[in-house]
């Protein structure tokens, strides 16, 4: 069986975890700084915060920008939880902006969702491709909101040769299964001194110098041993994208002219990363999204469907009094459409060549 996804963080991880548990140290020290550093590079900033997972570096974000009561913050309906998750967490009102064909939030709908009460725009890179920032930026601006980018899924992508989590406060996850990975944890990536040094505060019990206590915080706190099992990646991560991307290239010409499969499209000016590699199944195919999927896992591929409904179609947020649910028809064509499959650094050639077999064998003529 081919897995959806795979972890490989290579020996030198090894090396820095041995160092790490001889230090003695094994809280939030020096490996913590330097990843923290390496994120910098990455993201482009001039800042960088290390914290314990992806959705607090969404939850910390948006408590850094001091958010009062009855500001709503806009976002893709087509998310993961986490993103929806950490804007309740953070006392906001959720509201949100279907998406386009690319599966990012459509700059149109964005115009259309953005009202008096809107502090803070929540794009989200879906699969690896950054949303539309130039335009969003400028909504942004026009409005007097702040960005904060749902980049869990996109470390390294680009919009016009600028590094997502450079347009405002940069949200990553390095959960188990992202091209990044520390089992657990995330990073805030911003230029701005201010939101910086809240977010140092915050992450630590909002304490300034020993008991000296600014602002309620929480422990919002890396390991050493997490960032250990970072910091190689990410001097690799050039090559880990360039992997996916190859991947990528060869599933996208393996599946040209299959009827009603469509491959990932990537905008011009932006760069896809590629943590999904994901189809659209559409009405032409010769069979549906999810008898195809059980077809692919007879025949040894693993699939994935991120995300199989629009992320508020749940009773506990249709009835959660700070969100509001309007009507996302593409979020909920894309729902019913999408295909994930396998696309990890550590695939081999013959692995791809075996997935695209199996794919073309489910929906040939
Ligand atoms: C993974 C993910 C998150 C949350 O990250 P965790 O590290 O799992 O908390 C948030 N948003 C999106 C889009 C994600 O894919």
């Amino acid at each position: 069986m081919i897995p959806i996804s795979k972890v490989d963080v290579g020996e030198e991880a090894e090396r820095l975890v041995l160092e790490v548990l001889r230090s003695g140290r094994l809280a939030q020290g020096p490996m913590v700084e330097r990843l923290e550093h390496s994120f910098t590079k990455v993201a482009g900033t001039e800042f960088a915060v290390a914290v314990s997972s992806g959705t607090v570096a969404l939850v910390a974000s948006l408590q850094a920008l001091e958010l009062g009561p009855g500001v709503e913050v806009v976002t893709s309906p087509f998310t993961f939880a986490a993103t929806l998750n950490a804007i309740l967490e953070a006392g906001a009102t959720a509201k949100f902006a279907d998406i386009g064909e690319d599966f990012t939030i459509d700059p149109e709908r964005l115009a259309e969702a953005i009202g008096p009460r809107t502090r803070v725009i929540m794009p989200v890179h879906l699969y690896g491709l950054p949303a539309d920032m130039e335009v969003i930026e400028r909504f942004a601006m026009d409005n007097g909101a702040s960005i904060v980018e749902d980049a869990a899924q996109a470390i390294g992508a680009q919009v016009e040769r600028r590094p997502i989590g450079s347009f405002g406060l940069g949200c990553f996850s390095l959960y188990a299964t992202k091209n990044v990975t520390t089992g657990e944890g995330g990073v805030v990536t911003t230029n701005d001194s201010m939101i910086d040094d809240r977010l140092r505060l915050l992450r630590g019990q909002g304490m300034r110098d020993r008991y000296r206590y600014e602002i309620p915080g929480h422990n919002y706190r890396m390991t050493e041993v997490q960032a250990a099992i970072g910091i190689p990646q990410l001097e690799r991560l050039e090559e880990i994208t360039r992997r996916r991307q190859e991947n990528a290239d060869l599933l996208t010409e393996g599946l040209s002219g299959l009827e009603g499969v469509l491959s990932p499209v990537v905008p011009r000016g932006r760069t896809h990363v590629f943590h999904q590699y994901t189809l659209r199944i559409t009405a032409g195919a010769r069979v549906g999204r999810d008898q195809a999927v059980r077809e692919l896992r007879g025949l040894g591929i693993a699939c994935g469907i991120y995300y199989p409904r629009v992320v508020f179609d749940y009773d506990c947020y249709r009835t959660h009094p700070r969100v509001i649910a309007g009507s996302m028809p593409k979020a909920e064509l894309a729902a019913r459409q999408v295909l994930s499959l396998p696309v990890y650094p550590a695939l081999s050639e013959s692995d791809v060549g075996r997935t695209i077999e199996a794919v073309r064998l489910v929906f040939g003529a």
